[in-house]
């Protein structure tokens, strides 16, 4: 692993880049057709067909949304939402279903998913879901809105955080980062994903770069960096914003 600091070379990343769906669903029929009409939208499409594979897909890749199958091979659509409520409590789950009981919708709902469509559906209504899920996000940030943390407020456009009346530099990324653990505020973000979403890269050879990144970040948002209140470290997994 390396301890370098992540620096250029690596690509503008996908936070501000196209919204990221993960389909976890067995019907490969269903799936070109979701996929097809998904990135004809201008959404970035990632699949399985198994349950486990897809709770894998998305701690590593961080997906905006999920189209969910209740009856996969391996796994049970209501665990597995269940397993993605229990990591992910904010990313949008919408249950796919052959069953049109009322008994499994209520019980979809229950173990939090945010919407149901029962097969046969329509792509152009599901696409609309999807869409109006999105529309009512509680945190969407434009691009060069100000953002709060605590005492800083950090201006997108100049690239410049103000705390305390003093003012820092900071970086692209840095500013990406802000924004992806604001948005997601008050939820643990892995670092697995930061390096997806904010570098564009996957895997984990480089993820202990992210930590020496946020050391630096430390350093213009907290009061005292040693004893942070708002970067906060998730042992094992990443790091939450607390607002
Ligand atoms: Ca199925």
């Amino acid at each position: 692993m390396s301890g370098q600091p992540i620096s250029s070379g690596l690509g503008l990343g996908g936070a501000a880049g196209r919204r990221r769906i993960l389909i976890i669903e067995d019907e490969p029929d269903l799936v070109r057709g979701l996929r097809d009409a998904l990135e004809f939208e201008g959404f970035e499409v990632l699949s399985s067909g198994l349950g486990r594979e897809g709770v894998r897909l998305l701690r590593e890749r961080g997906p905006d949304l999920v189209l969910l199958d209740l009856m996969l091979p391996d796994a049970n659509g209501f665990s597995v939402c269940e397993e993605i409520r229990s990591t992910h409590p904010l990313v949008p789950v919408i249950m796919l279903t052959a069953r049109s009981q009322e008994t499994d919708k209520i019980r979809g709902l229950d173990v939090g998913a945010d919407d149901y469509v029962t097969k046969p559906f329509s792509v152009g209504e599901l696409v609309a879901r999807i869409n109006a899920i999105f529309r009512r996000l509680h945190r969407v940030v434009a691009p060069n809105e100000e953002i709060q943390i605590g005492a800083a407020t950090i201006d997108p456009r100049k690239h410049e955080l103000t705390r305390k009346g003093k003012v820092s530099a900071l970086s692209f990324y840095e500013v990406e980062l802000l924004r992806l653990l604001w948005e997601r505020a008050g939820q643990p973000v892995t670092r697995e994903e930061i390096l997806e979403k904010i570098w564009g890269v996957s895997g984990h050879a480089t993820t202990r770069s992210v930590d020496n990144f946020v050391v630096k970040l430390r350093k213009k948002i907290e009061e005292n960096a040693a004893k942070p209140h708002h970067i906060i470290t998730i042992y094992g997994t990443g790091y939450k914003l607390v607002l």
